[in-house]
């Protein structure tokens, strides 16, 4: 006879298991399948192993730095395998820790495949086993998209790989000028790597600010990024030193030793059983839900980058929960994906929430910009040429600050305090009214007098 259960859950990871460990604590019998490492994407091969790849990157600043601070060191060395078991282990650590999170809350962990094969039930592939649930929660998270096949497309890696090589790359072209591009493009430029971001549009980052993406792209080619735009790989060779190259433009050929494609990422839709179960999908591919994470069929619901709303870890978490709430906790609770802080860790890192320049314009007849470029303090005895970038959007006729955008270090750190003032609606002479504090970079946000410009929208026709 099959099992049954309250809730039934596919994939183990950020989104999946808040809503799996909730829902229990309702006091809903959850069982919840991961085929892979429970953990998803940001632990396993996400957010977490790449930021600790970024602290091992920024090592080099920082050897460089300390000269001009007095420090004498003698040649640093680095050692890829080292970072790479090191970060292994901390992963692994992290999994159990999510594994027994999820035995203490009381959800039964099952290390399978689950496929959808009836409205109601969720076959275990490892077992043959049919589960029957009275909802079930769609948490396969998303998978990187490389595009269609080139020539020698069989050379190519993606984010998953990266984390695991075997040798840092002496060359390196990484192709897409998006968050995971430019961030590995960041980590492998500060171990040592010659780097080339090739990008099929004008400019790196599209859909944040203009100021922004000048900004990035300046501050990335001053560390010897080279990044090559309106271009695209068409095809990939392997020769005798390496992989030769073929880009679109000018037929230039680049001989490096890796290539990867950051070319997005694609919900993981597929071999699932949305069919059976009747479970639509929107325009992009991914499953179509309501404002509570319900799909058409409505005791199953969808959260995460399957969903392609804001695919970023503590957007999933936070429609995982509130996934439980709504059906578990007798709280019916709606995601808020309005001025979501998120940064990018490059070097400079980037933090941004609310709206862009052009995004504000669009949306209110008259915007106030303001904006700082300077030379961090650290740089001043550091020599590094380096500059910072703190920009405010307002809301001219209101004077609410509906977008802060910041390109320098710690970028990320300031934006998820500065998203409270956003998101509690604050003006531009509440950021005023906040003292300084001195001496930081984040006191520009606060000691911006000046405004750059105003920008009035055009009346239509
Ligand atoms: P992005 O959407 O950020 O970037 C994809 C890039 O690939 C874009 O520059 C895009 O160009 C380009 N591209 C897409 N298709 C092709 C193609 N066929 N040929 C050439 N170029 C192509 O996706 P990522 O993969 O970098 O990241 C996925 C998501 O994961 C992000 O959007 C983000 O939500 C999340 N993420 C968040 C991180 C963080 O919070 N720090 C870190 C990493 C990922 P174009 O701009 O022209 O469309």
């Amino acid at each position: 006879m099959s099992e049954e259960v309250d809730l039934f859950v596919i994939g183990a990871g950020s989104g999946g298991v808040r809503a799996a460990r909730i829902a229990s604590g309702y006091g809903a019998s959850v069982m919840i399948a991961e085929e892979f490492r429970v953990g998803g994407t940001c632990v396993i091969r996400g957010c977490v192993p790449k930021k600790l790849l970024v602290y091992a990157s920024r090592f080099h600043d920082e050897f460089e730095d300390a000269k001009g601070y007095g420090w004498t060191l003698h040649e640093p060395t680095f050692d890829w395998p080292t970072l790479i078991a090191n970060k292994d282990k901390e992963i692994a650590r992290l999994e159990a820790a999510y594994t027994s999170n999820l035995d203490r809350s009381k959800v039964k962990v099952v290390k399978s495949r689950a496929v959808l094969v009836e409205p109601h039930a969720v076959k275990l592939l490892a077992t043959g086993e049919t589960v029957r649930a009275k909802h079930i929660l769609i948490a396969t998270g998303g998978w990187p998209s490389v595009g269609k096949d080139i020539e020698g497309h069989e050379h190519v890696i993606t984010s998953n790989e990266a984390l695991h090589l075997t040798e840092l790359p002496k060359r390196i072209l990484i192709q897409g000028g998006g968050y995971i591009a430019l961030e590995f493009a960041t980590i492998f430029n500060g171990l040592g790597s010659d780097v080339t971001v090739v990008y099929r549009g004008d400019n790196i980052l599209r859909g944040f600010d203009e100021d922004v993406r000048a900004h990035v792209r300046t501050e990335l080619e001053k560390r010897g990024i080279k990044i090559i735009t309106k271009a695209i790989v068409e095809g990939i060779e392997k020769v005798d030193h390496g992989l030769c190259v073929q880009l679109s433009d000018h037929h230039q050929q680049i001989l490096v030793d890796k290539v990867m494609f950051a070319t997005g990422r694609r919900p993981n839709v597929k071999n699932i059983g949305l069919e059976a179960a009747g479970v639509a999908l929107n325009d992009k591919g991914a499953i179509a839900v309501n404002e509570y994470s319900q799909t058409n069929v409505p005791h199953i619901y969808a959260v995460g980058d399957v969903t392609d709303r804001i695919a970023l870890t503590p957007v999933a978490i936070r429609e995982g929960h509130s996934f439980a709430d709504t059906v578990f906790g007798g709280r019916p609770t709606k995601v808020d994906h309005t001025d979501v802080p998120t940064a990018v860790f490059t070097e400079p890192e980037v933090g941004v929430v609310g709206l862009t320049e052009a995004q504000a314009i669009e949306r209110f007849p008259k915007v106030d910009i303001y904006k700082a470029t300077f030379k961090p303090m650290k740089a001043t005895l550091s020599g590094r040429d380096t500059r910072m970038l703190m920009k405010l959007i307002v809301d001219g006729m209101t004077d609410r600050v509906v977008g802060c955008h910041i390109v320098g270090a710690d970028a990320g750190e300031m934006i998820q305090v500065v998203g409270i003032a956003v998101k509690m609606r604050a003006t531009k002479a509440d950021f005023d009214a906040t003292m300084a504090l001195h001496p930081s970079a984040a006191e520009e946000l606060v000691t911006m007098r000046t405004k750059f410009a105003t920008r009035v929208r055009e009346a239509a026709e």
